[in-house]
Order: C-alpha cells, then structure tokens, then sequence
C-alpha cells in the first residue's frame, strides 16, 4: 500500500470527488495504518486468567468464522481497512462489500493482499449494489459476524436481516455531531476547528461537526470569523493540491443537500454563506457535483435541518445561554456519535463530555484518534464499539476453560463470588 500509495489515493479522489490531498493525507495514509496498526496489536494481544483456590480458568479467543465487512462511499479504503485488517488478525475469513460508489480502491487492497501472500479464499470482493449484493450476504447462514458502516435506515434493514441469524452485528451509522464552543475558549483554535470538523471531505464525514453550538458572549465574533473562513475555502478541482474542498459524491446526493437548504429556509433559517455552485469551474469540471460550504443561522435546535443528517458541507449555527442548554440542544438528536468541546476550563470541559449523549468527544481538537480507544456510537449512530482490543474482541469468540487442578473426585459445582 505504502509502494502504490499515490494509485491509491487518485482512485480514491477520481472514486468519490474528495480532494487529493484529503486522499493522500487522511484516506490512504490511515488505511496504511489500520493495517499496521492491527498487525501489531494481534502480536501483543493477551489473554485474561482468573485463578481460584483449586482451579484456573484461562480465555482462549478464536476466529468467528467468515466476516463480512460493508462500507460506505465516503471514506472508502480507511473504513473497509479498518474492520479488514482486524477481521483478519484476529483469524477470520473477510467477505468485503464495498459501495458501488467506489469501488475502486477496494480492488487494489484485493490484489495487494494476493500478492503479500493472502491465501486464496481468505479475502474475497463482491461488487454490486447494496440491495442486490449486501443483503444476501447479511442474511446468508454461513456468515456469523457482520460489520456494517453506513446510514442509519440500512442499518435498520441490515439488524432485521442479520436477527434471525443471531449474527454478531457492529453498526457504525449516522450522526448530527455538535461542537460546543464556550465564552472562554480560544477563538482562533476553535473557530479552525469548527471549520474543519463541518466541511473536511466536503461534510461528509460521520463525525462532521454539522452544528455549533456557541455561548452568547461570543456568538457573534464566532459567527463572523466562521463565516469569513468558510467563504474563504476553495471549492474545485479535486487534482489540484491548493483545492480544499472536492464535488459531493453524486448528483443525487446533491439534490439531497439542496433539498436541505430549501428546507432550512422554509423553516425561516438565514443562509449566511455557501450552498451555491462555486464560479470559475473550468470546462471539464462543469458536471461535477459542486456546492459552496453553508452556514445557516436563525434556526431553532429542534428544526428538521437541525437535527437530522445532511451529510454535506451544510452546518447550522445556534447560540446558547447557559452550559445546561448547549447539552440539552446537543443531546436532542436520534444521534450520538461524536462532538467536540472548545473550552480553557477542565472541568467545564469533562461534566459536559459526561452529560453529551455521544460515543466519542474530544476537547479542544477534533478526529485526533489513538486506534486503541473505543469508536463508536449511542442511539441512533450504531452499536457496538471497535478500536485496538474491542475491536479483536468483536471478531472474535471468546471462549473460558475451567481447570481444576486438584486430584481424586471432582469438585461439586460451585460459583465463586468475589465482593
Ligand atoms: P448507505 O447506508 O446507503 O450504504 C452503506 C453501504 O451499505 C454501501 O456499501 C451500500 O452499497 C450498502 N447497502 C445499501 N443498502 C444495503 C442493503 N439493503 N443491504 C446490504 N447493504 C446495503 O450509506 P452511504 O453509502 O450513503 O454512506 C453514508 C452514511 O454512512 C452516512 O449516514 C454516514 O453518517 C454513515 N457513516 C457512518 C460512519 C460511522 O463510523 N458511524 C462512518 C462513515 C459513514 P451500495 O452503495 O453499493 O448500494
């Protein structure tokens, strides 16, 4: 990967319209390091033992079986790496189903695979639409384990499959991810981080800070500076090193976050900037899917384009009074999956991380991931966690041998409770 790393990243950009530098700097260059990353954490993995006063017990972990990985267009070889390579350190069989969107990296990482000497069989690809080609695997019997990154509905459909079949099930699903920015936090830190955290990947990001929240006292020069930087990115050709931000994925994902700035405004929103096609595209860009970034304003917490998930360079823009109400508005989603916490107060910073209905929070920075903790969602954005040994532990069967080590007769059964 490393060796074919700048095939990889222009198929990713060509595939999905993300930039190439996005694509070599986040995509590819995180792909690599899944890849490392689980090759080293099975080689230091280690097994619990519980001792009893006549017996040891010892868990052994072994493969589940045949996993099956689908994944979403966004983010293309970094989400299918990710669940494969720990699938196949921990000892499983991959089936992978990338999105018919972009399919093309995943057919690179096949062939890398073959070539460092996979065995025939243990990796597999199977191309096609999600309906078509996913759901069958889901629902197949030989599949015991399945692991899906995408929208919420499919996920939805991909658990009624997968129920009947008792199959372990991670779903990593959508988000309406609030930043919460305070009256005493470094304003330049976290007016750049708010920007990334919106429009990184052109908002399509699960974790996209897609609403900020801002105290009162600095709602104001917030929204200036957020909208100033926003204005200020440029929007095009995805080839060229200096564009920041690429076309949206497909046209009708663009019908979709248009729809969503029709409704912002019927919903008596303020379209502060963006959400129009950027000028000057030179003739061969002139199809693609572009739209500005867009900061709307005026909103309430509780409106339809507040709360449900765009999946675009679209964010929404509220200010609060006091720290109860930025937590009551961040937690009214069916979501939980990521928010970010702008603040010089600690303390401040850790009772609303605790209070924020999310599964990943991050304080004064945002996407700064160390691959051992825990990722994933509350509600609505998914079940189950992934990262370092969780992620080993959910490819896995994890099985407990009992041993007594006594002599004559077998011990009656007993339970051992420890207070
Ligand atoms: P979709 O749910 O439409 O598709 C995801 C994958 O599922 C694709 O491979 C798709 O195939 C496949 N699929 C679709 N329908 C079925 C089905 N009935 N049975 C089996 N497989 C199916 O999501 P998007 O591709 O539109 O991705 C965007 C969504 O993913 C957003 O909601 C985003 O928040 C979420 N996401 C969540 C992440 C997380 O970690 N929580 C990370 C990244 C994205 P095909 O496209 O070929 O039809």
């Amino acid at each position: 990967m490393q060796a074919r790393k700048e095939q990889l990243a222009r198929l990713e950009s060509e595939d999905s319209g993300k930039t190439i530098t996005m694509a070599r700097t986040v995509d590819i260059d995180r792909a690599i390091k899944n890849c490392r990353f689980f090759a080293g954490a099975v080689r230091h993995d280690r097994t619990d033992c519980h001792t009893m006063h006549d017996a040891i017990n010892y868990t052994l972990r072994v493969p589940v079986g045949v996993a099956l990985v689908i994944t979403p267009w966004n983010l293309p070889l970094y989400l299918s790496s990710w669940a494969c390579a720990a699938a196949l350190a921990a000892g499983n069989c991959v089936i992978l189903k990338p999105s018919e969107l972009t399919p093309r990296t995943a057919t690179v990482f096949g062939e890398l695979l073959r070539e460092a000497g996979c065995p025939p069989g243990v990796f597999q690809i199977v191309h096609g639409f999600g309906h078509r080609a996913g759901a069958p695997l889901v629902a197949h019997p030989d599949v015991p384990v399945v692991s899906f990154t995408g929208g919420t509905a499919t996920g939805e459909r991909i658990a009624a499959l997968a129920a009947p079949g008792f199959k372990k099930l991670s779903l990593e699903l959508g988000g309406k991810n609030a930043t919460i920015v305070f009256d005493d936090a470094d304003l330049d830190r976290a007016v750049d981080g708010a920007l990334r955290s919106a429009f990184t990947n052109q908002g399509q990001v699960c974790l996209a800070g897609s609403r900020v929240l801002v105290q009162r006292g600095v709602y104001d020069e917030f929204v200036r500076r957020f909208v100033a930087g926003a204005a200020a990115i440029q929007v095009g050709d995805p080839a060229l090193d200096t564009t920041r931000m690429g076309p949206v994925a497909s046209a009708a994902h663009l019908d979709k976050i248009r729809s969503y700035l029709r409704l912002a405004e019927t919903e008596g929103g303020v379209i502060a900037c963006g959400g129009e096609r950027p000028a000057g595209l030179p003739d061969h860009l002139r199809d693609g899917h572009f739209i500005t970034p867009a900061v709307i304003t005026g909103l309430a917490p509780t409106s339809r384009t507040s709360t449900e998930e765009i999946f675009g360079p679209v964010v929404v823009v509220h200010p609060f009074d006091a720290d109860e109400e930025a937590v009551t508005i961040a937690n009214n989603t069916r979501y939980g999956l990521a928010g970010s916490v702008w603040t010089s107060n600690l303390e401040r910073a850790h009772r609303t991380c605790r209070r924020v209905h999310s599964g990943v929070l991050w304080v004064n920075c945002w996407l700064h991931r160390d691959l051992r903790t825990p990722f994933g969602g509350m509600k609505d954005s998914g079940v189950a966690r992934m990262g370092g040994e969780h992620s080993l532990d959910f490819y896995s069967e994890l099985k407990n041998v009992c041993i007594h080590l006594g002599s004559g007769p077998a011990p009656t059964p007993k339970e051992l409770h420890v207070a």
